[in-house]
């Protein structure tokens, strides 16, 4: 299901353009379009759900957690290593409100940072 004015959404659909990394009939991975890390990937699936504590079917959350092992591959971090964070709600500054893994490495990380805005 697609929700009207998700920017998310319309990626997914292939409505606005974005520089996708990988995708199946589920998810779709594509490039931040404001990295903060090297590697800094977005891991959504294909339909609409909130945030990651939406009512997310077991099948589409092993999707997307599936999908991030395959980004690794594709950015070449799955090595060197990498972090995944799913900012959710306000106290967390979610700024778009269609469920997404921020796939983020290619570069030292401290203890604490960096945290997706
Ligand atoms: P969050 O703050 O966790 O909701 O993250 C939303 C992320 O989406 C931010 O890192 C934005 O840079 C990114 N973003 C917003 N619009 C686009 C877009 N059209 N294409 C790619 N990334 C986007």
């Amino acid at each position: 299901m697609k929700k009207d004015d998700c920017i998310f959404c319309k990626i997914a659909a292939g409505e606005i353009p974005a520089a996708k990394v990988h995708e199946d009939e589920t998810v779709v991975a594509f490039e931040d379009a404001d990295p903060m890390m090297p590697v800094h990937v977005l891991v959504i699936p294909k339909d609409h759900y909130d945030n990651i504590a939406d009512d997310i079917p077991d099948a589409t959350m092993a999707s997307m957690l599936r999908a991030v092992g395959t980004v690794a591959d594709i950015k070449g971090v799955r090595d060197s290593g990498f972090r995944i964070i799913a900012n959710t709600g306000d106290d967390a500054c979610q700024s778009v409100h269609h469920v997404h893994l921020h796939v983020l490495g290619g570069a030292q990380m401290n203890d604490g940072d960096p945290c997706a805005r």
